[in-house]
């Protein structure tokens, strides 16, 4: 016997067994290094990663989601032949960093870190870096995600520090940068202040204490204001109380004044207008604490009447309206907190303590004074830290700002250029860009880029560019200068370019979003002069990547990019602090085309949180359901709707692509019965058709970014396939005919080759079975180019498709078997089918298939549950209408009865036949099956009936396909042999019936 042309496959694949081999055969082929060689002189097509944060010891399935669609667009065009970079790229700084390695060694607050040690910390933070990136790696190769790994960036390099550097000085030079004062939301276990982008979504519901506290007046001798607060600790801060001047005030008789409009069932001793009020002096609820504060009332338009009492307690140093007031009304500015949220040793009593561990104390005092009018809880909405979830407060901070006056323009003329899917993402981006604040790029911290300010006593403020300045301008220190970071970075003062004394370096670290948003400049050698070779390696990166720093003539090759791509929540970070970055260095946009995706929720539509027990580490995944489905998972997933991930959609996909598998094994099975030997030739017209479609269409898809598209494309197409181009074929390929094979094997092949970005491992696997002598990988084969195919012939066997469904729908109506021949079906509408009359009989067993006027009866019934509540008693004269079958067909499945219009959804339709016919239909398309049967008809229906057991028989007693039988069937079956006897055997591959006993089969001597 001669060897198989193909391996035969397992009946199922073994996803995660068959990945696991194809990485080895890609690593031992060094398939990507071939691609790669192969598109080496293409055209050029520019991706920047953004860079995923190295904090984390295994990769997300969150994550895996976001390089996927990066893989599957380079691996796109890289079948197209493009000429791409690879660069992965690694987020090294900054709190996320930081909160983890404070949790790994037990630190609580900023102080426990200085007495720790900065160096110390400094180190643990890179280790933790080192750990993460390798892990991340680890599964990303898992993934199947093809990148220049060992060549990444990590953010903490000094090179990329340098770069922020320069931008800064390009910026202070512009006179952007400023020393800001100001109020602002602050993580007090941080000990820094929270910039507006990380705020948004940070809102969560939370329960705080709700207080009424009396102000006594100092003027009117037994009346007080009642003022209403949720953060008691602001109290020592109060030094004014705020009415509404155009609002009613009212004394109740205890002496209390409050808005009336709030107490509209109350009755008032006097009351009078807010403006009145404006003025008057009251003692402060700390007033033995404070310093020395006259604390009156004030006019202020936006007190509210929804809340409170109409009074507001304000406090300058605790909240940004506040402030804002402060500077009108030259209010004193008390701030009662430190850094990390815990008093001042001026606040007595309360010195130390933190705004929380306060607010119980602060009450107790407030009863004990007789001052407290109510206190219990109060349910809102209320900002905590984006990193530690820790409740934020208000504090005035001096924090470095980049003004965005004069930038806000430019960047919305950038923006306008740049192309986003989904559209509504950079609508998003427009808005962010109206409504930015000046970004506040100080944080302090201490794992982050040290920013290189050098403020000097002179007045001057120093901004250092670059490493080179730093050593001419150093007074001392640069020998222990490891790295540009603290401490080491701390150590080096500078001289004073207006004065010549030497001075500091302030504290604060940078916003990471510097870090990441300089990357389209740091790692493409933007300005500089010669190319370095491992020159990205420098600092914390050193002994991490072996990175060239280009030259600037390799930026203007790839600058800007064609595409990047990340979550939606990037729009407010890393895609707005690279356009932020790009404006100011070359005001032009840093990428042409963005595709942005919604969120990640677990199967059930919840978020997933490792507390809920519904996270799924992608190792566990990669284990489970195999790297493929996850990619098809997420490629299936429309970007502007929510992911819902998880094992139970895995499932289905399997199954959709066991089509496939099975359309594979299928033609490997009959190919090697056939000793069939592939090549480029006969085709089978409709497939090959088909086929261009598909792919045509699958290259629209990868084109607009939208995976979901291909994979549509994708399971239409094995439909046809399998369930039209296989099944109409079978009796081809049980003969063997090359020219079905040769086609089936086309459309398999093609199908790899458009389906190799979203499945890499499985597709290469099915390629290196199915193609004997063309290039060793599906990665390497190119994008196949197609002729635009025959539409006219697809719509007319769509519209044959169309028939075979109503008519098998009707067939099931009526309840007689699949295998009975039936004598007549007539078809109206989907004219497009007439020319295949012959094939329509033969897949729906129907001796005459005429194309003809239906005559159907058309019932229509009201849908109760949503007619009901509209039409109320008009429901009766509808109904009655639709009985009488007094109503009206309009287009889109609508109708009109009783001088109703009654919508697709308010109406259940029923088309019955004449009697002994079915009726199916849809989209304009009737079929009537005529159900009556003869004993001609009857006497077929056995022939089919016994066809299909002998069939089975064969297969349970293990025959060969191609075995030959001798057949044995009983006496009453003769008539049926007499008639049929040739077909018969011709179906089940008998040479021989005889009649006898039961039905038996016994394996022919010799064959045929
Ligand atoms: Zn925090
Ligand atoms: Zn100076």
């Amino acid at each position: 016997m001669r060897e198989p042309v193909f391996q035969t496959l397992p009946t199922v694949p073994d996803h995660p067994a068959l990945e696991e081999e194809v990485l080895e055969t890609w690593e031992r082929e060094g398939t990507f290094e071939k691609l790669r060689e192969q598109n080496a002189g293409g055209p050029r097509f520019s991706f920047f990663d953004g860079p995923v944060t190295a904090n984390r010891f295994s990769l997300g399935v969150h994550t895996a989601w976001g390089r996927t669609l990066k893989d599957v667009f380079q691996r796109y065009k890289a079948l197209q032949g493009f000429h791409q970079r690879y660069q992965n790229g690694f987020d090294c700084q900054g709190l996320w960093i930081e909160v983890g390695v404070e949790h790994e060694l037990g630190l609580n607050s900023k102080r426990e870190i200085e007495e720790y040690g900065l160096e110390a910390f400094a180190r643990k933070c890179r280790e933790v870096v080192v750990r993460s990136s390798e892990a991340l790696t680890r599964g990303s190769i898992r993934l199947g995600q093809w990148m220049d790994w060992g060549k990444d960036y990590f953010t903490f390099s000094d090179t990329n520090i340098e770069y922020v550097w320069r931008m800064l000085k390009v910026v202070h030079e512009r006179g952007w940068l400023y020393l800001g004062h100001r109020s602002t939301e602050w993580c007090p276990r941080c000990g820094t202040s929270i910039s507006q982008h990380e705020l948004i979504g940070s809102y969560v519901d939370r329960a705080d204490p709700s207080l009424y506290v009396r102000f006594p007046l100092v003027d009117r001798s037994g009346e007080s204001l009642v003022v209403w607060t949720t953060t008691p600790w602001t109290l020592p801060a109060n030094v004014a109380a705020a009415v509404n001047p155009g609002e009613r005030y009212g004394r109740r008789a205890n002496g209390e004044w409050v808005a009336a409009a709030r107490y509209p069932d109350e009755t008032f001793a006097e009351t009078k207008p807010g403006a009145e009020l404006v003025g008057w002096r009251y003692r402060g609820p700390f007033d033995e604490l404070a310093p020395d504060v006259d604390h009156r009332v004030i006019p202020w338009d936006d007190v509210s009447m929804d809340d409170g009492t109409g009074v507001v307690h304000i406090a300058p140093g605790c909240g940004a309206e506040d402030f804002d007031l402060s500077r009108v009304h030259d209010l004193p500015v008390l701030m009662p907190v430190d850094e990390s949220g815990r008093f001042y040793d001026e606040y007595g009593w309360l010195h130390g303590l933190s705004t929380v561990e306060a607010a119980e104390q602060i009450i107790g005092d407030l009863g004990e004074k007789d001052i407290l009018v109510e206190a219990g809880l109060h349910e809102h909405r209320y900002p905590e830290c984006w990193r530690c979830h820790t409740p934020l407060i208000f504090r005035i901070a001096d924090d470095w700002f980049i003004s965005v006056l004069d930038l806000r323009k430019q960047m919305l003329d950038a923006n306008a250029a740049v192309e986003w899917t989904p559209e509504y993402m950079g609508k998003r981006m427009d808005d962010w860009l109206h409504n930015m604040g000046d970004w506040n790029i100080s944080r302090r911290r201490y794992y982050g880029l040290p920013l290189p300010f050098y403020p000097c006593a002179c007045g001057h403020l120093n901004v250092i560019g670059s490493r080179a300045e730093l050593e001419s301008r150093a007074v001392s220190g640069l020998d222990q200068l490891e790295e540009l970071r603290r401490p080491w970075i701390d150590r080096v003062p500078v001289r004073c370019a207006e004065c010549g004394e030497a001075v500091e370096r302030i504290k604060e670290v940078g916003d990471v979003w510097l870090d990441a948003g300089i990357v389209p400049f740091s790692t493409l050698g933007w300005q500089n002069e010669h190319w370095v070779e491992q020159g990205y390696a420098t600092g914390a990166a050193r002994g991490l990547t072996t990175a060239d720093l280009p030259d600037h003539a390799y930026w203007e090759q790839w600058f800007p990019a064609d595409w990047v791509s990340e979550m939606r929540e990037q729009i407010r970070l890393w895609f707005y602090s690279q356009l932020f970055m790009s404006v100011v260095l070359t005001g032009r946009p840093p990428f042409q085309r963005v595709l942005g995706y919604e969120k990640m929720l677990d199967e059930a539509g919840r978020e997933m949180h490792a507390s809920w027990g519904n996270t799924i580490p992608a190792e566990e995944a990669f284990g489970r359901m195999g790297a493929d489905v996850m990619r098809w998972q997420y490629c299936a997933q429309p970007p502007n709707q929510n992911l819902l991930f998880g094992f139970g959609p895995a499932e289905q996909i399997k199954k959709e692509f066991l089509t496939f598998w099975e359309s594979v094994r299928f033609f490997i099975i009959y190919a090697n019965i056939a000793e069939f030997r592939p090549s480029f030739g006969a085709l089978d017209h409709w497939l090959l058709e088909r086929t261009r479609a598909f792919v045509r269409d699958a290259e629209a898809g990868y084109e607009a970014y939208m995976t979901v598209d291909v994979v549509r494309g994708f399971v239409a197409y094995l439909d046809d396939l399998s369930n039209w181009y296989i099944r109409r074929s079978r009796r081809r390929f049980w003969n063997g005919e090359p020219e079905a094979l040769a086609t089936l094997w086309f459309a398999l092949v093609q199908t790899l080759r458009v389906m190799s970005p979203i499945l890499p491992f499985v597709t290469d696997r099915l390629w290196r079975d199915l193609v004997l002598d063309g290039p060793e990988s599906v990665h390497l084969a190119r994008w196949p180019e197609v002729a635009e195919p025959d539409r006219a012939l697809l719509d007319e066997i769509a519209d044959v498709r169309r028939v075979v469904t109503l008519a098998h729908q009707a067939r099931a109506t009526s309840g007689l078997k699949l295998r009975q021949p039936l004598r007549r079906l007539v078809v109206e509408g989907a004219i497009g089918a007439a020319a295949h009359a012959d094939e329509i009989g033969d897949e729906v067993r129907v001796k005459d298939v005429a194309f003809d006027h239906v005559d159907a009866e058309l019932k229509v019934k009201p849908n109760l549950p949503v007619l009901g509540p509209r039409l109320g008693k008009e429901l009766r004269d509808v109904q009655q209408a639709l009985v009488a079958g007094d109503f009206e067909e309009l287009d889109g499945g609508r109708f009109r009865a009783a001088g109703h219009v009654l919508g697709s959804d308010e109406v259940l339709v029923e088309r019955g036949g004449r009697e002994g016919f079915a009726v199916a239909s849809a989209d304009g398309v009737t079929v009537a099956l005529d159900t009556s049967l003869d004993d001609e008809l009857l006497l077929e229906g056995r022939g089919y009936d016994l066809i299909r057991l002998v069939n089975s028989m064969r297969r349970d007693e293990g025959y060969e396909l191609t075995d030959r039988i001798v057949l044995t069937v009983p006496e009453a079956e003769s008539e049926l042999i007499e008639r049929h006897g040739d077909w018969i055997k011709d179906e089940v591959l008998a040479t021989e019936i005889r009649i006898d006993g039961d039905v038996s089969i016994a394996k022919a001597a010799g064959r045929e």
